[in-house]
């Protein structure tokens, strides 16, 4: 399966027994659901990839200036990511990226997001920055989904879902309507003003790694230890390095791309040895 590659979806999913229901939390068949009428919106913007290539904090890297992504945030909470929509009025020396939550108050997003936007952002610089967008709140526990969806679908529009009001006793009624007619249309609202903070917090992430990603977190919220390469000092994760971590007989690491030019090096060497070790013979032919 590719990451954007529609998955089908019926009815039953939709208004049956795990459907969409009056309170229920939305599943990620509801959100791949949607990526298939997010995508026919407006195809050539990045990301949006399956929700199940999110289920390890590691996207693909998104493809393009403009892209999007609903993500989970590994307990309860969907959130929407994006880039390139929003233009800084003061130039930020580092990438950032905007993130639509609609409980940006509670702080919900945590590392498990934080490292799956750095996935999708792929950055070859140390750090970047995520901005929490001061956007709509739900006031429910439940509509998290459903709100990922409307700002998305607003953004793809064309609009700046920062001066929308949307009605959220409707939305969940639009959202099934729109999944069984197959075509997202603009989620039922207001025009609101436009709030004078756009920017609600910011975080600063540091990444390492082949993976462009910080240092991951565990269920008790301990951060995992890094592997330090003792030739290049860079950090990568174990679980990148899997197979092939390389400890020397004093359990220093060395990372695969120093080992791989070490083993180049070691290599030349033995062939220079070679030649020197060669018999050389008195050439008396003249
Ligand atoms: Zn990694
Ligand atoms: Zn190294």
């Amino acid at each position: 399966m590719q990451p954007r590659q529609n998955i089908e979806f019926t009815d039953h999913d939709i208004t049956g027994r795990k459907g969409i229901r009056k309170t229920n939390f939305l599943s990620d068949i509801h959100i791949d659901a949607a990526y298939v009428l997010l995508r026919n919106l407006r195809d050539s913007i990045g990301g949006m990839y399956n929700c199940r290539f999110g289920e390890e904090a590691k996207f693909p890297k998104a493809e393009g200036d403009k892209w999007m992504q609903i993500i989970h945030n590994g307990s309860n909470h969907w959130i929407l990511a994006t880039k390139g929509f929003f233009k800084e009025k003061k130039q930020v020396p580092l990438q950032t990226v905007e993130v639509f939550d609609s409980c940006a108050n509670k702080e919900l997003t945590n590392n498990f997001s934080t490292c799956s936007i750095a996935s999708l952002l792929r950055t070859e610089d140390e750090s970047f920055y995520i901005d929490y967008l001061n956007c709509q709140q739900q006031k429910n526990d439940y509509d998290c989904g459903v709100f990922a969806i409307a700002f998305a679908t607003c953004l793809l529009m064309g609009q700046n879902p920062l001066k929308k009001t949307f009605r959220q006793s409707e939305l969940r009624a639009h959202l099934k309507k729109c999944l069984i007619d197959r075509e997202l249309t603009m989620f039922p609202n207001d025009d609101a003003k436009f709030p004078t903070v756009s920017v609600l917090r910011n975080e600063y992430v540091e990444v390492h790694c082949y993976c462009r990603r910080p240092a991951f977190r565990n269920r008790t919220r301990k951060l995992e230890k890094m592997l330090v390469c003792k030739a290049c000092s860079y950090q990568f994760h174990p679980t990148c390095e899997n197979d092939k971590i390389c400890f020397d007989k004093k359990g220093n690491f060395t990372c695969s791309m120093c080992l791989q030019k070490q083993n180049k090096e070691d290599r030349e060497k033995k062939e220079l040895l070679k030649n020197i070790g060669k018999k050389i013979v008195f050439d008396d032919s003249d």
